[in-house]
């Protein structure tokens, strides 16, 4: 697999300079594969201990979550080679996402990115299954564990092809339609249409399952299709964003005529002869001639109006130390990401440590709103 998505997760670590995180939904998938690893060891080796069987269930998922850990490190390997970063690497409840710093700019590029992930999956799949036959007169806990590795790691690598869209055999759809007709727009529709196409066959086959009698893998097999449902819309209102808003910069959207108020009035004049006033929805804040800070509706309304006498406007504002900055020339693809999951409503917009203007969400939405309706 392969987009982005974001979630609470424990930190794992680095390497090659990639985060490694586990999210909290991979601990039950954990625990579920153990308990049937368990029960499976159990059946086909009743020799072993019964704590042997829930050792070897622990074992080999460790080493299940080891593979796929290498299967998006094949992603993130190759994207390095051309050039993408690679901020982390996640495993979740249907295995990991590498989140790349941006998207490829050529369809090859995209084509071997994507292709990575399978191959490296193929490949531990053949070597768990000659490991196999190699262990089986040696030892029969190693044959057991390998013999299901590989079985499971085929399964990935072929899961992944599906093409649609988000899973890897999606983006590898994309990357030879993109490359083939050099229209990444259609492409991506048509990859995240397949993807629905196969979310949708999910869910039916899901439903055929259960009322069949199967009310655990029925439910199972409906909950990917959902998942993958939900992946591909969320991939392509994402992608589709990106488009709206690809070669625009901050000075594109910024308002340079934002009006100053001083920090030390109270609120309550502040919202009489300002605010009311002007119909203005952002302010600059200034102390002794020195810009301190933002202050919008939002936080106004944050304080209790009954303070509203007693409260200045620098003790309301965002200080602009809290804010994060952006310069005039920054690439507007990605600042709304970052304003979204931060909490910021206004970025003050800075050029060699002068202000020269405001960025708002609201006027970036509205951009955006527009850019899409007109196609
Ligand atoms: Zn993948």
């Amino acid at each position: 697999m392969g987009y982005a998505m974001k979630s609470a997760n424990i930190q794992l670590g680095r390497i090659y300079g990639i985060k490694i995180g586990v999210d909290y939904s991979w601990f039950v998938v954990f625990v579920l594969i153990t308990m049937s690893l368990s029960t499976q060891y159990a059946t086909l080796h009743p020799q072993w201990s019964p704590t042997t069987h829930v050792l070897v269930g622990i074992v080999t998922s460790l080493l299940f979550f080891v593979t796929v850990l290498l299967h998006e490190m094949g992603h993130s390997v190759v994207a390095i080679q051309k050039g993408i970063p690679v901020r982390s690497i996640t495993l979740f409840i249907f295995g990991g996402v590498a989140q790349i710093a941006r998207e490829p700019k050529r369809a090859v590029d995209e084509f071997w990115i994507a292709v990575a992930g399978p191959v490296v999956s193929f490949v531990i799949a053949i070597a768990c299954m000659l490991g196999s036959v190699a262990m089986k007169p040696i030892s029969g806990v190693a044959n057991a564990v390998l013999t299901w590795l590989g079985q499971i790691n085929l399964v990935l690598a072929l899961f992944n092809l599906i093409p649609g869209f988000p899973l890897d055999g999606g983006r590898i759809l994309r990357a030879i339609l993109w490359g083939w007709k050099g229209d990444f727009k259609s492409a991506t529709r048509t990859a995240s249409g397949v993807g629905q196409f196969v979310a949708y066959s999910f869910i039916f086959a899901g439903v055929i399952t259960a009322l069949r009698g199967n009310f655990f893998n029925g439910l199972w097999i409906g909950f990917i299709g959902w998942f993958l449902l939900n992946a591909a819309q969320t991939s392509y209102r994402h992608a589709a964003l990106k488009q709206s808003l690809a070669g625009l910069t901050v000075r594109d959207v910024m308002s340079t005529d934002c009006p100053v108020v001083s920090g030390s009035i109270p609120l309550s004049e502040f919202v009489h002869d300002e605010v009311l006033r002007t119909g203005q929805r952002c302010f600059l804040v200034t102390q002794f001639d020195k810009l301190v800070g933002i202050i919008t509706l939002h936080e106004v309304k944050q304080i209790p109006q009954a303070e509203w006498n007693s409260t200045p406007v620098a003790t309301a504002m965002q200080p602009l130390d809290h804010l994060h900055m952006v310069h005039p020339s920054d690439p507007l693809v990605g600042i709304l990401e970052k304003m979204t999951t931060e909490g910021f409503n206004q970025l003050p917009v800075v050029e060699e440590e002068k202000l020269v203007g405001i960025l708002g969400r609201d006027r970036l939405l509205q951009l955006i709103q527009t850019r899409l309706e007109l196609g």
